[in-house]
């Protein structure tokens, strides 16, 4: 636009400052709620963490003390931090928890179906003004905030595993996000001493659309009988500078979580390249899901975790 022509009053873009965020609410207390918790606690927020399961409400307290006394050991954080953040945490089986929250932060199980029975449940219960974020490692944020009231105050916040450790968080905007609504979380996103990357609205976003057919590549392998665990995941740390081997991450994710992912991948993007590994399917239905449950491709009651393959 030319400088000198200036819009008439009432008709120029309207200007709204990003809503502060001052309380948060975490839906799921599993690895990904416990982790944002965590960050949102140390940065100074009060956060409600809501579960359908109390023990994992008690877990999730219990793993927090753990690792932020693990942080209060390397001298990351001092203790009097330590005990000011796990003040500032409470839990609940109840949504109506979360009535004061100035953004609820969705980290519950990976199935569509789910997360839309939770924001059914927990939308009656919050402020007009609260925002809404989804966890999601995959699955439409467009698709997440049509089933809510609030479609342009919902967005995807994809933390990564480890939360207090991993630097990045993806932020997606659905079609519907408003400005302010993406500001206000990028402005957290900073407050809690985190770097994001912004994607766009494809299923898995930008990580693990890449990770993640990686993972189904290596199960693939496993599957053939390319290499034994030891060897693919030694191969792609020695050979390929990964920290964790494939089959290593897979089970730190979460099996279950891998192939919901796949999953997403091969149906919304119609290509048979993504087919999820029959291997990868068989674990799941034994319910076989990697560190959380005990065994992936991994056992892990013996130490160090020896390889089921
Ligand atoms: P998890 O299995 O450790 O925890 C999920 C929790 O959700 C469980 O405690 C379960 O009881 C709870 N839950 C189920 N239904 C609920 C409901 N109706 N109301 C409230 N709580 C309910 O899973 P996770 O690894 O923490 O993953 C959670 C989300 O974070 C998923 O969307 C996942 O894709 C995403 N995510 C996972 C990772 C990872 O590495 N695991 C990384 C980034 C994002």
């Amino acid at each position: 636009m030319n400088a000198d022509v200036k819009p008439a009053v009432g008709f120029g873009p309207l200007v709204t400052e990003p809503p502060e965020i001052n309380a948060v609410g975490v839906i799921g207390a599993g690895q990904m709620g416990n982790g944002i918790a965590h960050v949102c606690a140390l940065a100074g927020l009060p956060v409600t963490i809501i579960d359908i399961k109390q023990d994992a409400l008690t877990k999730a307290m219990a793993v927090m003390a753990r690792n932020m006394e693990r942080q209060v050991n390397r001298s990351i954080i001092s203790s009097d931090q330590r005990d000011d953040a796990l003040a500032r945490v409470s839990t609940s089986t109840d949504y109506a928890a979360v009535s004061g929250a100035d953004l609820v932060i969705e980290a519950a199980t990976e199935k569509e179906d789910l997360k839309r029975l939770v924001f059914k449940a927990l939308i009656p219960h919050l402020k007009p003004s609260a925002l809404v974020a989804s966890n999601t490692s995959s699955i439409s944020i467009t698709r997440l905030g049509a089933v809510t009231d609030r479609p342009e105050k919902f967005i995807g916040m994809h933390f990564m595993n480890p939360v207090p450790v991993m630097k990045l968080v993806e932020i997606i905007r659905g079609i519907a996000t408003d400005e302010p609504t993406f500001q206000a979380v990028m402005a957290l996103a900073r407050r809690l001493g985190k770097i994001s990357a912004v994607a766009e609205d494809f299923p898995a976003f930008i990580v693990n659309r890449i990770l993640v057919p990686m993972i189904n590549e290596a199960v693939f392998a496993l599957y053939e009988g390319v290499g034994s665990v030891s060897a693919i995941d030694d191969a792609m740390k020695l050979g390929a500078n990964h920290p964790m081997g494939p089959l290593e991450l897979a089970d730190f994710i979460g099996l279950d979580t891998c192939l919901s992912i796949m999953q997403v991948l091969y149906e919304g993007l119609s290509d048979s390249k993504y087919r999820p590994c029959p291997l990868l399917v068989k674990y799941v239905e034994a319910g076989w899901y990697g560190r959380k449950t005990g065994r992936g491709f991994y056992d892990y009651t013996q130490t160090p975790p020896r390889p089921t393959r």
